[in-house]
């Protein structure tokens, strides 16, 4: 990579890791050491190199691998049992909008907000990716605030099973409006992972008597809304819309 693609890279993952910053929950008063590998993608391709583009491919996005997480705050809650959900704060009343703020927007591929989702490439993390091309990367991409609870998350799954068990993302943001099934308006098709703020949880290998331990280690790991949807656990984070984020988008 020459200086002038060094800086501009450089300069993006500033701006990137600047938007996490601002974006994450609220990390413990006394962080251990983060090591936070942000791979930022200039929008103009190299000119010496150019890229093979596909009609169809996707806009470049930053890339995240948070490979070490401060410890999460302590947390008590054991189980969480299927249908119950529970925010942030403990309560199993408050509704996902309460907890984690209500849909804004709902981002379209090759917008300007989807361009700020990050796309994870925590190898620790398998991702379902079963959508077909050229939706079959957007389990892996994400609002940039979910990385932080994700990643503590995987270390609880790890520490929790030592092996036996994998954490599984097998939804995240959603182009397709796959969610909210009800609905069959799309102009009215509401879900958090329009946006990139939600996230589908299991584990590898699927195991039910594993879910509800799951669910709780989703909400210790910092999520603002988890909910314990029977087949997997739905975790929702509060951060600010990304299309919000783009001047003049909404
Ligand atoms: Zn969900």
């Amino acid at each position: 990579m020459n200086d002038p693609m060094r800086r501009r890279s450089k300069q993006a993952g500033m701006m990137l890791v600047g938007l996490f910053g601002l974006l994450a929950c609220a990390a413990p008063a006394e962080p251990s050491t983060i090591l936070v590998y942000i791979h930022a993608q200039d929008a103009t391709p190299p000119s010496a190199a150019p890229a093979a583009a596909s009609p169809t491919a996707p806009p470049a996005a930053p890339t995240a691998a948070l490979t070490a997480t401060p410890a999460p705050p302590a947390c008590a809650l054991e189980t969480l049992a299927p249908g119950l959900h529970i925010s942030a704060n403990g309560s199993y009343t408050e509704t996902e909008d309460q907890a984690a703020g209500p849909m804004t927007c709902r981002i379209a591929r090759d917008s300007c907000a989807f361009g700020l989702l990050i796309r994870n490439l925590d190898a620790a993390i398998l991702f379902q990716d079963e959508e077909a091309p050229p939706h079959n990367d957007e389990d892996r991409r994400m609002h940039p605030a979910v990385l932080m609870p994700l990643s503590r998350l995987r270390d609880l799954v790890a520490a929790e099973w030592r092996g036996e068990a994998r954490l599984v993302v097998s939804d995240a943001y959603d182009a397709l409006l796959e969610h909210d099934l009800n609905q069959t308006d799309p102009a009215r098709k509401y879900s958090l992972h329009f946006e990139g703020r939600s996230i589908d949880l299991l584990l590898s290998p699927y195991d039910p008597a594993r879910m509800d331990r799951l669910c709780a280690l989703a909400h210790c790991a910092g999520f603002d809304w988890v909910h314990h949807e029977s087949t997997h656990c739905h975790a929702s984070v509060r951060a600010m819309s990304l299309c919000a984020a783009c001047s003049g988008e909404r």
